[in-house]
C-alpha cells in the first residue's frame, strides 16, 4: 500500500476501530492490539502507540513498523513488546491477514476459559463463525518471544480466520478493517449469547450442523457490503461525536 491515499486511509479506518472497540467495551484498560498490512506482503504494517487507551488514538499517532527491523523494539516508540511479537510474525507468515485485531473482550474470553471449549452454533450470529474457528489450549504466558507468534500463526491455518487463545483472549484476521471489526463485533454477540444461555443451566438447543453450515454460506453470500455498511455506519457515528479520531 504505497499509495498515500490509501495509507491515509488505513489510519483512519484502524482508528476507528479503536473508538469503536472502547465504545462496545472490547477493550482492556491501555493494553491489547490492533494492526493493519500497508504493504503487500504484509512487512510494513499500522499498530497502535504503546500506552495509549483505545478511546483516545488518533489517525496520525498510529506507528509504522517494519515487521523483519526488530530494533523497532528499541527506539524512543517503541511498540507493546507483545503486540510486536504476535503482529509482526502474524503479518510476515500470514499476507492475506490485512487486519489482525486482538482483545481480552469479556464473553468470548470467558468462553476460552472453559475446558475443551468449541464455540457453540448456538444461534444465527454464531452460524457465521461454523468452521473458522482455530483454538490455541497451550497458554504459556505472554507473548514476549518471537516464537510465541510464529506458534499462534500457524495455528490460523487454511480457512481459519479466528483464534480462541485459551486462558487469554482472541484474534481475528481479515482481508479488510472493516471486516475484521465487523468479524470481532458479531463474534462478542454471538459469544455473550452462549455465555447467558450456559448460565441457565437448561439444555441447549444446539443448530444441526448441516443448517449452521448452510447459514454460514447464506452470511457469506448475503446480497450486501454488510461489514463496509456496518463499518461506514459506525465511523459516521464517530465523525459526528468524536471526530477528532481522523485526526
Ligand atoms: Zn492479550
Amino acid at each position: 500500500m504505497t499509495d498515500p491515499l490509501l495509507h491515509h486511509q488505513a489510519r483512519i479506518d484502524l482508528a476507528a476501530a479503536f473508538r469503536c472497540a472502547a465504545r462496545f467495551d472490547m477493550h482492556e484498560s491501555i493494553a491489547n492490539h490492533f494492526s493493519v498490512a500497508l504493504s503487500d506482503d504484509g512487512g510494513r504494517f499500522l499498530l497502535n502507540p504503546v500506552g495509549r487507551h483505545f478511546a483516545r488514538i488518533r489517525a496520525s499517532e498510529l506507528l509504522v513498523l517494519d515487521a523483519t527491523n526488530p530494533a523497532a523494539l528499541q527506539g524512543p516508540d517503541a511498540p507493546d513488546p507483545t503486540a510486536w511479537h504476535l503482529h509482526a510474525e502474524l503479518h510476515q507468515r500470514l499476507p492475506h491477514a490485512r487486519c489482525i485485531l486482538h482483545t481480552h473482550m469479556a464473553n468470548t474470553t470467558a468462553l476460552c476459559c472453559l475446558q475443551d471449549f468449541e464455540f457453540l452454533m448456538l444461534d444465527q450470529n454464531a452460524c457465521r463463525f461454523y468452521g473458522r474457528i482455530a483454538y490455541d489450549r497451550d497458554y504459556s504466558g505472554m507473548a514476549l518471544e518471537a516464537s510465541e507468534g510464529q506458534r499462534v500463526a500457524r495455528l490460523l491455518g487454511p480457512g481459519k480466520s479466528v483464534l480462541f487463545m485459551g486462558n487469554h483472549g482472541v484474534i481475528v484476521v481479515a482481508p479488510t478493517v472493516a471486516q475484521a471489526f465487523d468479524e470481532l463485533y458479531y463474534l462478542e454477540k454471538a459469544a455473550k449469547v452462549q455465555v447467558l444461555a450456559l448460565s441457565t443451566g437448561r439444555p441447549l438447543a444446539l443448530i444441526p450442523d448441516p443448517v449452521a453450515a448452510l447459514a454460514c454460506a447464506q452470511w457469506n453470500d448475503y446480497p450486501t457490503r454488510f461489514s463496509e455498511q456496518h463499518f461506514n455506519e459506525l465511523k459516521l457515528i464517530l465523525d459526528q461525536e468524536e471526530p477528532d479520531y481522523k485526526t
